[in-house]
């Protein structure tokens, strides 16, 4: 019986329940893989080597992001990981697929895609609409790693702070009704008719 982590999280661990999170969600871990570029690592893989390699029971994260931008699903979110030695109570993993670059066995790369980021983005922000306390931080700055291979932190600020995409804003110089100032406009000249009307009287 294999599990698809492509429609949904393992709800039990091959070697039993998970252990629920004591409290409320503290962290939200960004993670690599340190898998080669070129390499497919999907979560059931992942799962694979975490519970042959490593004897945990299941894959560590909670979510995978692959390199076309799709998602995967590990642990669920109620369940304690294991992705972040020291912190794993109270966070979720979030690890993205790739960060290692061919002839490079050394050091750690962002090599997010623009679909990887995008996807990232989306997943932090429902997240954090869920967990409003939790802090966005990268595995480095929890323990010493070069994990995620960027400043998670840093760039969890930048996304914030970016305006809303084109479309959802009013278009500039077109004052319809849907415009308070274009409103206020029209019933100010409705109170002159009147008024004048009146007058004339
Ligand atoms: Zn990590």
């Amino acid at each position: 019986m294999t599990h698809d982590y492509t429609s949904g999280p393992l709800e039990r661990g091959p070697r039993g329940s998970f252990t629920r999170h004591s409290g409320d969600i503290r962290y939200i871990v960004i993670h690599y893989l340190w898998s080669r570029i070129d390499t497919d690592w999907p979560m059931s893989k992942v799962a694979q080597m975490h519970e042959r390699e490593n004897g945990w029971n299941g894959p560590g994260y909670h979510y995978l992001t692959r390199r076309g931008g799709s998602l995967e699903y590990g642990r669920p979110e109620w369940a304690r990981g294991a992705h972040v030695r020291g912190h794993n109570d109270r966070s979720i993993g979030l690890a993205y697929e790739g960060g290692r670059i061919p002839g490079d066995n050394q050091k750690g790369h962002d090599t997010r895609t623009q679909e990887q980021r995008d996807r990232l983005n989306h997943l932090v922000s429902a997240l954090k609409a869920k967990y409003p306390n939790a802090q966005v931080v990268g595995h480095r700055d929890l323990t010493a790693t070069q994990c995620p291979g960027f400043d998670a932190k840093a760039w969890w600020t930048k996304q914030k702070a970016k305006p809303a995409p084109e479309g959802a804003k009013p278009m500039s110089g077109d004052k319809g009704l849907d415009d308070p100032r274009g409103m206020i406009a029209v019933i100010g000249a409705a109170l002159v008719g009147v008024f004048l009307w009146i007058r004339r009287r």
